[in-house]
């Protein structure tokens, strides 16, 4: 998780990498900091803050001329997130300053090891590298002990460098957390995300595991040399920057949950351009042979994702006929099923970086089997590293909690059922496009569902029942309302609730009840009214052809092969006005972070 942003160039490195962190704040929000070069004190200096990066840019003075230097958004994995803890950190003696994201596996032995009689000053197993390094440096040039460093370190981590010796100089390393150098007019930036390139680089790259780069100012202009471990020199592939800074603004909306939300009909439209050109699927077809031989698919993913995949397995199966199963990939990492003999392996994730996933995917392909990525950023890790890759092409997600992402990863695999079916069981283009034309009439709707909210959602608790696709909307409506509102919520298969959990069931308690298929759709209204007789507060969405008069809200109906697309967007907007309704940080939510890019 986190961000890191580094900058060595004519530019003020400290308004780069303010700008920059600003972008990859959704990556992690505990503290921040930054170090940079002063060179009117021709020294470094280092601000460090426990809240956001839009205080920290009142920490220190802007008009001070800087042109190197790196900054911090942090997700802490070793110690609490306060001042001490808040990268960057300097090596005892203050001679290396660090910037890291990810997690040294072995910081405690390396700390018995190698670093015995330094002082630390924080908990974080970061401040183990910047002294690693300057232990080393003691006996050979800086560049070398980053190197040295980097050989002993077992885990992940991306990482900024400064040497205050030599203020005309960047390293930068990676294992497993993403970085990616771009490169502009007026200098050199790094960063874990190509969001907070754009402005300052024309071309990028990500670089690669295991490898080191060094950054340096020649005659005033930067450039930089790329290295394995060894210091053998390494070629790389530039690509250019296809985001516009529009495009990663709120544009006029208070939140970008809430703009995001609003974007998911184009999203779909968007989606339909590019695979259902002129109504014929284009999906690669080596993928689609992939996908048609294999014995068994197996989704990979986490939390959203991954009840996306349950859609997707339903959608495959029903359409396509071929059998899926889903994993949470912490769990398949560690605990994998009995594989048929001839697999495919399909991850889904939102930004491409998931470190559960990666660890999966490593494993998988080190086996031997065939393994595709289905992801919002075609520059991931997982993107690059899977033998094919499919664009979801929902745009920058920026809020947390994912909408527009998830709404796209659907579309994709329901794309996939029906190229891979013998006969196409209903015309997806028009179909899509009237899911489109629902999206918007839900969004439309958005005050009437505040409204809702505010008379119905008022609790501690809540809960989501459905059956059969419905259900798993419910898993992951129930997962929108919990992280960005942080009231306790349960997705439930509607018919399990009286296996134990009705208990919970009291006076008041809001039952979120969602109806669009229709072969069950008499079974949940059953399953309403015992909850009813219960006390509880019900709240059911329908599509139109299974409704009753007496439900809060009404979708448009859409093929019931679809209906996840459109059931989704009135529970996301019940979790936006929840969270708005009793204050909550809707696009930044307590101890979150977009891209998990740990384990
Ligand atoms: N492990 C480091 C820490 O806890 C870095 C965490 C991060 O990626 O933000 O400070």
């Amino acid at each position: 998780m986190c961000g890191i942003v580094g900058y060595l160039g004519r530019e003020k490195a400290s308004d780069i990498i303010i700008a920059g962190l600003e972008k990859l704040e959704y990556r992690g929000y505990d503290s921040c900091g930054i170090c940079f070069y002063d060179e009117r004190a021709k020294r470094f200096v280092m601000y460090k803050d426990k809240g956001r990066v839009a205080h920290l840019k009142n920490d220190f003075d802007y008009d001070k001329c800087n042109g190197l230097g790196i900054g911090h958004t942090r997700w802490a994995t070793h110690g609490q997130p306060n001042q001490l803890n808040s990268h960057p950190h300097f090596s005892e003696g203050d001679r290396f300053a660090v910037v890291h994201n990810g997690v040294i596996e072995n910081y405690k032995e390396l700390t018995e090891r190698y670093l015995a009689g330094v002082q630390f000053v924080s908990e974080t197993d970061t401040e183990v590298i910047a002294n690693l390094i300057a232990r080393f440096a003691l006996q050979m040039p800086a560049e070398e002990a980053i190197r040295k460093t980097l050989s002993v370190l077992e885990g992940s981590y991306a990482l900024l460098v400064v040497d205050t010796l030599d203020p005309h100089v960047l390293y930068a390393a990676k294992n497993k957390s993403p970085l990616l150098l771009g490169v502009g007019k007026r200098g050199v930036t790094l960063a874990s995300d190509v969001m907070a390139l754009v402005g300052y680089a024309d071309q990028y790259f990500p670089i690669e595991d295991k490898t080191f780069t060094v950054v340096s100012e020649k005659d005033g202009v930067s450039c930089f040399a790329l290295y394995d471990i060894l210091g053998h020199p390494v070629e790389t592939k530039f690509m250019t920057i296809d985001i516009v800074l529009d495009e990663i603004g709120k544009g006029g909306y208070s939140h970008y949950m809430l703009k995001e939300i609003c974007e998911q009909p184009s999203v779909v439209r968007k989606i339909v351009s590019k695979y259902l050109p002129e109504d014929r699927i284009q999906i690669d077809p080596e993928t689609l042979s992939w996908f048609k031989t294999a014995e068994r698919i197996y989704v990979i993913a986490a939390g959203t994702s991954m009840h996306a995949g349950f859609v997707g397995k339903y959608l495959l199966e029903n359409i396509a006929g071929i059998p899926v199963e889903v994993f949470i990939a912490s769990e398949f990492a560690y605990n994998p099923p009995l594989l048929v003999k001839n697999p495919l392996f399909v991850f889904i994730s939102q930004s491409g970086e998931t470190a559960d996933l990666r660890a999966c995917l490593v494993d998988v392909k080190r086996r031997g089997f065939r393994t595709v990525t289905i992801t919002n950023v075609p520059t991931s890790t997982l993107a690059r590293e899977a033998d094919k890759f499919l664009e979801i092409f929902a745009g920058p997600e920026i809020a947390v909690a994912s909408t527009k992402a998830y709404v796209g990863q659907i579309v994709i695999l329901a794309i996939l059922a029906v190229a891979l079916a013998d006969r196409p069981p209903f015309d997806l283009h028009k179909e899509l496009a009237k899911v489109a034309v629902a999206m918007e009439a839900v969004i439309d709707k958005r005050e009437f569902i505040h409204g809702l909210v505010k008379a119905k959602i008022t609790k501690r608790n809540c809960f989501y029942i459905g059956r059969s696709l419905d259900y798993f909307t419910c898993l992951e409506a129930a997962l929108k309302l919990k992280e960005i509102s942080y009231i306790q919520t349960e997705g439930f298969a509607a018919g399990e609730l009286k296996h134990g959990t009705i208990a919970l069931i009291e006076q008041g308690v809001p039952v979120v009840a969602i109806i669009s298929q229709k072969a069950v759709a008499r079974h949940t209204r059953g399953n309403i009214r015992e909850v009813c007789a219960r006390g509880a507060e019900k709240l059911v969405i329908a599509t139109q052809l299974v409704s009753d008069p007496t439900d809060e809200l009404i979708l448009m109906d859409v093929h019931e092969s679809l209906t996840p697309l459109i059931t989704i967007i009135p529970t996301q907007l019940i979790a936006f006005y929840a969270a708005l309704d009793i204050g909550k940080d809707i696009d930044k939510p307590r101890n979150l972070a977009k891209s998990v890019t740990v384990e």
